[in-house]
């Protein structure tokens, strides 16, 4: 460990949600364990938001304190059609009395995650440097700091663009790919982002939880920007010798190598009973070995799961699947209700191939062990994630429409698995994750540029 920064105290804000709190965390664990820092995480809370770091079991340097900030109420300023991102800005916004009130004492530096850019001005209130941690790509973070460019100069929806929506130096973006609160100018999640965007250049500096080698076009076009952006990932959760006993890494163990592929969309992610039903015809017709972490079907958003995550106790009944699909797959693949150690799952051996929604840290838990993908995006910036992985990274494959516009049938999903765990094509893009997965280690080890980054910017903390 370099503890040339062992004096020097960080906060780091971050809002509901494990795809905020997942990185959040894996950035405390960082500064603490490679650069000595201590770290107090301030973590926005609902009456209602389970205590999801229990799930995580996480665990957590010792310098790396969590500080649970009181449970804020949201209920009257939303109705039932509030989306996510205004829910997740308004929370934010309420728990600013209590996250002042953790500025006592006052760290060196304030880092937020994206939905909390309202938090900036305190940190400049009280003379602290700032930055915002976004813990996704550097095309999403492209995007992010264009968006206001892009409000004045794009009339209308933008989905209605029939070209592509230019970013500079960046690879363009397909309308229907756009973030979801870019899909809809009159909603108030758009007003939201909008304003997260606009607030983003106040900040002293941009972290992404990405690394040079898997986005270099990006982050050289992001290196002309006027706000430093510093990548320092790819950050993602080390499995524990410990954790590696229990009944479905028995089964694993069991599995010949490289031949099961997981089936898992995320914190929140959940499907209509109709692509259900395609899925699990789709998994039992390919004869490959799966895991799938299945969630009762929905007629909602298909980010009905993203507040309510839980251990899968209370959703145990499987009466949604196609009749007789558990006994004809008994001996094929695994169910898990809800939720799943999915970083444990990634890095065994048996695990081969990858069907995942693409929220940024399943899809870097996919890379970083090598894994191909199938990209099924269906909330929040997934869309332009599978884009960049089937079109630019080249380790995705992925259905011919998007998930989230017609329901993908089972001929479809019966050849996708196959081609990802037998075919050519999924040896190809094996052969190129397995290439990002060196230069992942390689960014992250010391000296290395993501390592040195992070140097960097904690040389200019502790000088202000
Ligand atoms: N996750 C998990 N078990 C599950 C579902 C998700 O451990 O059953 C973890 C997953 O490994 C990842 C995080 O939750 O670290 C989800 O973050 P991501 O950015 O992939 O998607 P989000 O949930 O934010 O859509």
């Amino acid at each position: 460990m370099d503890s040339s920064w062992a004096n020097l105290h960080v906060a780091i804000l971050s809002s509901p949600g494990m795809g905020h709190l997942i990185p959040v965390l894996l950035l405390g664990n960082r500064l603490a364990t490679q650069h000595g820092v201590r770290v107090s995480v301030l973590l926005v809370t609902t009456a209602a938001s389970p205590p999801v770091w229990e799930l995580l079991k996480l665990p957590l340097h010792p310098l790396v304190q969590i500080l649970e900030l009181p449970p804020v109420d949201i209920s009257h300023l939303i109705d039932s059609s509030a989306k996510v991102v205004t829910q997740l800005c308004l929370m934010v916004r309420e728990s600013l009395p209590s996250i002042r009130a953790a500025m006592d004492p006052r760290p060196h530096a304030l880092f937020v995650d994206h939905f909390g850019t309202d938090a900036l001005h305190i940190a400049a209130e009280f003379n602290m440097p700032n930055y915002v941690y976004i813990p996704s790509n550097a095309w999403f973070t492209a995007l992010l700091l264009h968006s206001p460019l892009l409000h004045q100069q794009i009339p209308g929806d933008y989905v209605d663009q029939t070209d592509p929506i230019q970013i500079p130096g960046c690879k363009p973006v397909r309308p229907e790919d756009l973030v979801d609160p870019m899909l809809d100018r009159k909603d108030q999640q758009y007003q939201e982002y909008l304003k997260v965007c606009t607030n983003i250049p106040l900040c002293d500096g941009v972290l992404i939880n990405s690394w040079k080698d898997l986005e270099p076009k990006t982050i050289q076009a992001l290196a002309e920007n006027r706000i430093p952006v510093h990548p320092i990932g790819p950050l993602t959760r080390e499995v524990e010798p410990g954790n590696r006993d229990s009944d479905l890494v028995r089964w694993l163990d069991r599995q010949p190598h490289e031949s099961v592929v997981l089936v898992s969309f995320g914190s929140g992610g959940v499907l209509s009973q109709q692509q259900m039903t395609e899925l699990a015809w789709g998994l039992e017709l390919s004869r490959q070995r799966f895991i799938w972490v299945v969630r009762h079907p929905t007629q909602g958003a298909v980010d009905d799961a993203f507040f309510r995550v839980t251990n899968g106790h209370d959703d145990a009944t499987l009466d949604y699947l196609p009749q007789g699909f558990l006994s004809r797959t008994q001996n094929l693949g695994l169910l898990v209700p809800n939720w799943a150690p999915q970083a444990e799952i990634l890095s065994h051996p048996a695990v081969g191939g990858f069907l995942s929604h693409c929220g940024w840290n399943s899809t870097l838990e996919g890379i970083t062990n090598g894994l191909p993908l199938i990209a099924w995006p269906l909330y929040a910036e997934q869309k332009m994630n599978a884009a960049l992985l089937a079109e630019e990274v080249g380790v995705a494959l992925r259905p011919r429409a998007l998930p989230t516009s017609q329901v993908v049938g089972r001929e479809e999903i019966e050849m996708m698995v196959r081609a990802l765990m037998e075919g050519e094509q999924g040896r190809r893009l094996r052969g190129k994750a397995r290439q990002l997965r060196m230069t992942a280690v390689e960014a992250l080890k010391v000296g290395g540029p993501s390592h040195t980054t992070l140097c960097d910017l904690l040389a200019n903390i502790s000088s202000t």
